[in-house]
C-alpha cells in the first residue's frame, strides 16, 4: 500500500458537518440509531440584532433534530443546539440560523437530502427504504426532497453535455388516499455504457405520462437531442411514444429489469389464479403453493438442493403445471439475459419470444398475455443485446461484466445452466451440476436442509 498519512479521528468530518457549518459535542447510539449532539462552528455573527443592530442577550437554546446521511444502515440522526437570543434594544427573540446546514422546517440536512435524492434517482432505491434508512416518515419530506432535487440541477447547467444514452423511469413518489403521486426521472447512461463511471441523474419532473417526458425532450436543444443515440425505457408504452416522437432516430430500449419483472408477475398471476382454482380461496401460509411464491421467483442458479425438491413436488402435480410453465417462462428469460454473449442473449430471448407468441395454449392465460407484450416490444426488447450496458436498473448490476466498477457488478451470483424440462410422467428436475453421491445422501436425509 502506498504511503498513508492519518489525521486524527474525527465524528465531524467523518459525517460532513463541516459543511453544514456544524461541529460535534456528542454522541448517542442505541440500538439502531445514532443521535450525533451538534453546534453551529460560528457563535458570534449572530448575537446582533437584526432590526435594529443592539447586540442580544443569550436566552437559553432550542433544538433542531435532523436526519443526516446514514452511516451503514443506521439512521444517523443530529440534535442541534440553537442559541437564542434577545434583542437589548427592541425585545425581538431570534435563534441562530442554521440554512447551512437544512432548510426551514426541513426534517432532513442538506446532506441527507442530496443523498436520498442521488439514492431514489440514480441507484434505484425504493422511496420508503430510502425514508427508512433515513429513519423518517417519507410523507413529511419527500415534497421537499424534490423541490432541492430541481433546485440543484437547474444550478448545474453542464450536467446535458454529451449525453448519448439516457434512461427514463417512474417512480412512486407519494402515497396519497387519491393514489399515487409520481415522478418521472431522466438519467444518463453514457458512462455506464462506455464503463467510465456510474449513472447520473439528469432531470426529475413531477407527473409521469407521456406528455412530461415528451415535453420534456422538447425543451432540450436540437443539437442534444440529435446526440441521443439510445433511450432506456420501461414498459409504458407513454413514454416509448414520446421517445419516438421527439427522438426519432435514437433506439429505444425495453430496461431488462423491467421485461424480467414483467414475466416475474405473470408468474404470480399464474400462482394465485391457480391456488383459487384449486382451492376455492386466496393463498395461506401453510398452502406449497403460497409458501413457493418466493423460490418461484428465484434464478434457477440460485435455487438450493432443498429448493429443488420443494419445486419438483410442486411440479409432480398436474394441477399446478400452469404454474410450471410460467415458472419456465420466467427462468428462460432471466437466463437470456445471462448469456456469455449478447447474441447468444438475443438467440434464447427470439427462442423464448417465438414460443410465446406460438405455442401457448389459450388456457394459459398469463403466459398469453406476456407473450402478447414481448411480441408488442419486440425490438425495444431485443434492442438491448445490441446495446449492451444502456440499462436502467438494477439489471445493470446484475448483468455487468467483470471490470466494471464496483456498484455495477453483480449483487447476486450468477446462475448455472437451466434445466431442460423432461417430459412427463417420469420427470426428475436436472439441478446445475451432477450432484456428487455425498451431497445427495444429505439432500436424502430425513430433515435436511
Ligand atoms: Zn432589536
Amino acid at each position: 500500500m502506498a504511503e498513508t498519512t492519518f489525521t486524527v479521528p474525527d465524528l465531524a468530518s467523518f459525517l460532513g458537518l463541516d459543511s453544514l457549518g456544524l461541529t460535534a459535542t456528542g454522541m448517542r447510539i442505541d440500538g439502531g440509531s445514532a443521535l450525533v449532539e451538534c453546534r453551529l462552528q460560528a457563535l458570534e455573527e449572530d448575537a446582533f440584532c437584526r432590526v435594529c443592530g443592539a447586540q442580544g442577550v443569550a436566552v437559553g437554546t432550542v433544538s433542531r433534530h435532523l436526519a443526516h446521511v446514514p452511516v451503514g444502515w443506521r439512521p444517523t440522526h443530529l440534535l442541534v443546539r440553537l442559541r437564542r437570543w434577545r434583542c437589548q434594544g427592541c425585545e425581538r427573540v431570534w435563534r441562530q440560523d442554521c440554512s447551512r446546514a437544512a432548510a426551514k422546517r426541513a426534517v432532513l440536512t442538506r446532506a441527507a437530502v442530496d443523498w436520498a435524492i442521488r439514492a431514489v434517482g440514480v441507484e434505484f432505491m425504493s422511496v420508503s427504504r430510502v425514508a427508512a434508512a433515513l429513519g423518517v416518515s417519507w410523507d413529511t419530506e419527500g415534497d421537499a426532497i424534490l423541490e432541492r432535487a430541481k433546485d440543484r440541477l437547474i444550478n448545474d447547467p453542464g450536467r446535458l453535455k454529451g449525453v448519448e444514452v439516457i434512461g427514463v423511469d417512474e417512480h412512486a413518489w407519494r402515497h396519497t388516499r387519491k393514489g399515487d403521486r409520481y415522478v418521472t426521472v431522466i438519467i444518463d447512461l453514457t458512462p455506464v455504457r462506455d464503463r467510465t463511471g456510474p449513472s447520473r441523474l439528469l432531470d426529475m419532473i413531477e407527473g409521469r405520462s407521456k406528455q412530461v417526458f415528451k415535453q420534456w425532450l422538447q425543451d432540450q436543444s436540437e443539437t442534444w437531442r440529435k446526440g441521443v443515440q439510445v433511450v432506456a425505457m420501461d414498459g409504458f408504452t407513454g413514454f416509448k411514444t414520446a421517445a419516438a416522437q421527439a427522438l426519432p432516430d435514437a433506439t429505444e430500449v425495453m430496461d431488462p429489469f423491467h421485461v424480467v419483472a414483467l414475466a416475474g408477475d405473470k408468474l404470480d398471476e399464474c400462482r394465485r389464479r391457480t391456488q383459487r382454482e384449486t382451492t376455492g380461496r386466496r393463498g395461506r401460509k401453510e398452502d406449497p403453493l403460497y409458501k413457493a411464491r418466493r423460490l418461484l421467483r428465484t434464478g434457477a442458479g440460485l435455487v438450493g438442493d432443498s429448493g429443488w425438491e420443494r419445486l419438483e413436488q410442486l411440479f409432480a402435480d398436474p394441477q399446478n403445471t400452469p404454474v410450471e410453465a410460467a415458472w419456465a417462462a420466467h427462468q428462460k428469460i432471466m437466463a437470456a439475459y445471462r448469456a456469455k454473449t449478447p447474441a447468444q442473449g438475443k438467440t434464447r430471448m427470439e427462442k423464448v419470444m417465438q414460443t410465446l407468441k406460438t405455442g401457448v395454449p389459450d388456457a394459459l392465460e398469463e403466459l398469453k398475455s406476456l407473450g402478447k407484450t414481448l411480441v408488442q416490444r419486440r425490438d425495444d426488447i431485443l434492442a438491448y443485446f445490441d446495446h449492451p450496458g444502456t440499462s436502467n436498473g438494477p439489471t445493470e448490476a446484475v448483468n455487468a461484466p467483470p471490470g466494471t466498477p464496483t456498484r455495477h457488478r453483480p449483487r447476486i451470483q450468477k446462475p448455472g445452466q437451466l434445466h431442460h424440462p423432461q417430459p412427463h410422467p417420469r420427470r426428475r428436475l436436472q439441478t446445475t451440476a451432477t450432484t456428487p453421491l455425498n451431497r445427495k445422501s444429505h439432500v436424502c436425509a430425513p430433515g435436511g436442509v
